[in-house]
């Protein structure tokens, strides 16, 4: 199987051969196809398995394919990671294969001063990579509106869960649509995960990698 096979746009495909990446993945083959029609996913795969282009690929795709102004303050899509160094690498996935689509992405995290990530917010973004605690802070500071959400992607669930950040996932998702498209990825399935993924997901496709 290539790239070709999975119905991704065109820009994407070019921004891939570039990487040289020529075929996906196992878990990028069985979430794409799902992902880009609009499917709630429960993904359990650890990293080096490829997930940062199964969930970035398809919310790519559909971004450009309906393409509008990102929501003054806010985002088209919230992907939330437990730690600075994943949220940069993650958005530097989306910067790499939207290289041709160019959406805006913005980083926000704790230990810097946030006055920057506040400015990028202003005008609104594409994609927002997260981690928990300061996107909290700047939604409760009235910085950071995410009402008009479509997407929502929680990488290393488990991680995130024993930081001690369930409950401001939990707030951060209070303030989002319940009509949007959930993405749940985790390394392990403990209990704590399968409820959250029950509260959050609807009818999920399961991919086990
Ligand atoms: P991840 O699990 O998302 O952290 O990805 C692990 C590594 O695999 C990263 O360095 C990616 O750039 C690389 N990678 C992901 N998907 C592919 C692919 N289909 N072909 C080649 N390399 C890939």
């Amino acid at each position: 199987m290539t790239f070709d096979d999975l119905f991704l746009a065109p820009h994407l495909l070019r921004a891939l051969a570039e990487e040289g990446y020529s075929s996906p993945t196992p878990i990028q083959a069985r979430s794409i196809p799902m992902l880009l029609e609009g499917r709630d996913l429960l993904g359990m795969a650890q990293t080096g398995t490829g997930k940062t282009a199964a969930f970035a690929l398809p919310l790519l795709h559909r971004l450009a394919a309906t393409p509008r102004p990102a929501p003054r303050n806010g985002a088209r899509v919230l992907v939330l990671a437990p730690t600075r160094e994943l949220v940069s690498q993650i958005a530097d996935g989306f910067e790499s294969f939207g290289r041709h689509a160019k959406p805006s992405v913005t980083t926000i995290f704790g230990g810097v001063s946030p006055f920057h990530q506040i400015k990028a917010l202003e005008n609104g973004v594409d994609i927002i990579v997260a981690a928990p605690g300061r996107l909290l802070d700047l939604i409760d500071q009235g910085l950071c509106d995410l009402s008009q959400l479509e997407a929502l992607v929680l990488d290393e669930a488990d991680q995130m869960l024993d930081m001690g950040f369930a409950k401001p996932i939990e707030r951060i998702v209070a303030t989002l649509p319940k009509d949007r498209h959930t993405l749940l990825f985790s390394a392990t399935m403990p209990k704590s995960i399968t409820a959250l993924a029950e509260s959050l997901l609807r009818d999920p496709a399961k991919v086990e990698i």
